[in-house]
């Protein structure tokens, strides 16, 4: 089929599929905050990466090594984070949300940006953390919004321990709790769409697996290849905007928001 011809087939399906769904689910990476000018983790030739290996600063083994070197690279990226805007992605999943108000909606995401909030999204679970709040590394339950007024080198203000941001790092569990809910979510989605996600890390890509396994219609849209091509309805290889913009949600009026059905996947 024409490229072209299997992005109008796939949109009718997500459009007739949203307008019965009772839960819907999007599930987010790098890829959907890309065209809000933040670099991905894995793109070799951006300014976050350039100078530092992952291992230096995004894991609790270089946190443990030098613990100002991790706070100095995480204070300039907030610093740039804090300037970035919502693109067209978030705007359209949080206008939809609006439009589904009588429907289950979550988003789950990868990304610690904090751009869905910023574009109106509620229901947003944060499975990597968020580069706006600073905890106490020793774990103690110290936790706070990162605000400009703060020093981050300051120790954490219960137990002296030293404070970093509050980001699951290389080779760190994900927040159980937080976990836990976005697997509920997977498991009762009747759509599933994965924007900007390459669905190879874990524990986060289980997601998409679990929600096609009990039968969501799954919707990957991503300009690149990913691992989960077969565990995916619609593998639609083009940029988030071309999707939403396909999809008609800039105009929210005609996105379909029929009374959900009986049967949660029919
Ligand atoms: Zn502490």
């Amino acid at each position: 089929m024409h490229a072209s011809s299997q992005l109008d087939h796939a949109i009718r399906q997500v459009h007739e599929r949203l307008s019965t769904a009772n839960e819907v689910v999007f599930f987010t990476g790098a890829g959907a905050s890309a065209e809000s000018g933040i670099p991905t983790f894995r793109d070799g030739s951006n300014s976050f990466w350039q100078h530092f290996r992952p291992e230096e600063v995004a894991t609790p083994e270089g946190f443990a090594q030098s613990p100002r070197r991790v706070q100095d690279w995480y204070a300039e990226r907030w610093r740039f984070v804090r300037e970035a805007r919502p693109n067209p992605a978030h705007q359209a999943i949080a206008a939809l949300e609006q439009a589904f108000s009588d429907k289950r909606f979550s988003v789950l995401t990868q990304n610690v940006d904090g751009l869905h909030q910023a574009a109106g999204s509620q229901r947003v679970l944060e499975l990597h953390g968020s580069i706006h709040r600073l905890r106490c590394h020793a774990g103690c339950g110290h936790v706070a919004d990162w605000s400009a007024a703060d020093d981050v080198h300051a120790a954490c203000p219960r137990c002296e321990a030293p404070r970093r941001p509050d980001l699951v790092w290389f080779g760190e569990a994900l927040d159980a709790d937080t976990f836990r809910l976005a697997e509920d979510a997977a498991l009762h989605a009747d759509v599933f769409i994965a924007i900007g996600t390459s669905a190879v890390v874990q524990p986060a890509a289980r997601l998409q697996s679990l929600a096609y396994k009990v039968g969501a219609m799954v919707v990957e849209v991503n300009p690149a290849e990913s691992a989960l091509r077969d565990q995916t309805t619609f593998a639609l290889r083009c940029t988030a905007s071309a999707f939403f913009e396909a999809l008609g949600c800039v105009r929210t009026a005609e996105i379909p928001g029929g009374r959900p059905s009986d049967s949660a996947s029919s």
